[in-house]
């Protein structure tokens, strides 16, 4: 399943991502033909909070309307409406762009902080020429989405 979000629901993309699903946003203010064309190209579902969107005569199974305000709201009735499971494929993509991380070699592992463990998996975004590892704040994300994966939706 592949996921195109707009700009409305941007804050759930990077979540999306740090699950591993493949999920695209586009720039402010995309016309509603540009999202939908786009969505059928690349055979993406288009998420919407967008009524008028809907009424596009594209619209039809492509995009779905969510109801939802709150960034805890439009998780639970995304998990809801298509079965999204916070576990799929964790930190296999760049939450930044959407690429799928690479495990870090040698020379790219040269480029960690001093204090990230020798044997700590480290992961490499080859577009944003970053490195991920289980520092603090992946650790936290962790947790966040075993929170949601246990269908526990609550304000952070
Ligand atoms: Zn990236």
């Amino acid at each position: 399943m592949k996921l195109l979000c707009d700009e409305m629901l941007k804050g759930l993309v990077r979540w999306l991502r740090a699950a591993g699903y493949d999920t695209l946003t586009l720039a402010d203010g995309e016309e509603d033909g540009v999202l939908l064309q786009r969505a059928e190209n690349e055979k993406r579902l288009l998420l919407t909070r967008d009524r008028q969107l809907m009424q596009h005569r594209r619209a039809n199974g492509r995009a779905i309307l969510l109801e939802c305000n709150e960034q805890y709201e439009c998780a639970a009735e995304l998990t809801r409406l298509l079965h999204i499971d916070w576990h799929y494929r964790p930190f296999s993509r760049c939450m930044l762009c959407n690429t799928p991380l690479q495990t870090a070699n040698d020379e790219q592992r040269l480029m960690l902080p001093v204090d990230v463990q020798a044997d700590e998996l480290v992961l490499y975004c080859p577009v944003c020429d970053k490195l991920f590892w289980e520092g603090s704040h992946v650790r936290r994300m962790r947790t966040h989405l075993a929170r949601w994966a246990g269908g526990e939706f609550l304000p952070r």
